[in-house]
């Protein structure tokens, strides 16, 4: 499995001010292409990997309705689906970001995709690759999910954007491949739902995954220097820790 990192902002500050891009994760198994939260700058972003939304794309995926996590999705499945040519790709969001007066993705857009709606316990095969869904989170009030992705002899859990709660230990796999934090914070702040550096720190001891990356960063985080919490997450916990940067590609 691959991973291409086009963004790595996280929060208002460092996304809308563009202290860092944003625009999600591609991940890649076989011939199998899924986008992860194509926040802003995801289409523009997307051409700096080697592929084409509308030769290679299959599938996008919102781990929820932020815009910070949504912006170019319409834009994103005009293209893939070279505006509704192209049969068979698969978006896969919340409930509330496809209806009502939350909703992210136009009905327009909708049409041209095959829709999967994401709840706990749902899963789905998208080529090479399958998406399950762990946990919801709390999260500002709108449907965010944990979510594991499947793919050869690989597992990557992706733990997006919400406030660290125990019960989250009791849905989240022992020993994966990789583990991808959201951690936007370093320091713990109760009134906000986002992950911290200690939230990282007690799932990591617990899950003990053989690798992990934090990403989305505050602007708090990326004065700490996101490579030396990772330092930090590493010695603390024994578990490899990376910190994500724009463009990386790694390899799981
Ligand atoms: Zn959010
Ligand atoms: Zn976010």
């Amino acid at each position: 499995m691959k991973l291409f990192f086009l963004g790595t902002a996280g929060g208002r500050t460092v996304t809308f001010k563009r202290i860092r891009n944003s625009g999600g994760i591609l991940l890649r198994e076989g011939r199998t292409l899924l986008h992860i939260d194509p926040g802003p700058g995801a289409f523009v972003n997307f051409f700096s990997t080697p592929y084409e939304p509308w030769r290679d794309l299959n599938g996008i995926v919102l781990s929820h309705l932020h815009l910070d996590h949504s912006a170019d999705v319409n834009t994103l499945i005009e293209s893939a689906t070279e505006s509704g040519k192209r049969k068979g790709v698969k978006l896969l969001a919340p409930r509330d970001a496809l209806e009502g007066e939350t909703r992210v993705v136009l009905p327009y857009s909708q049409r041209l995709v095959d829709v999967g709606i994401l709840s706990e316990g749902s899963g789905y095969q998208i080529g090479d690759l399958r998406v399950e869904v762990l946990h919801r989170h709390n999260h500002h009030g709108v449907e965010v999910y944990s979510l594991l992705f499947r793919g050869g002899d690989k597992e990557v859990v992706y733990i997006p954007c919400g406030r660290f709660e125990d019960f989250w230990l009791e849905h989240l796999p022992e020993g994966v491949d990789l583990m991808i934090f959201n951690s936007t914070f370093y320091g713990r702040r109760p009134n906000i739902d986002h992950l911290s550096v200690p939230d990282v720190v007690e799932i990591l001891t617990a899950k003990r995954p053989k690798k992990a990356l934090i990403t989305h960063f505050s602007l708090e985080m990326l004065r700490k220097n996101p490579l030396r919490v990772a330092k930090e997450i590493t010695e603390k916990t024994g578990v490899e820790t990376t910190a994500a940067h724009d463009g990386m590609v790694l390899e799981v």
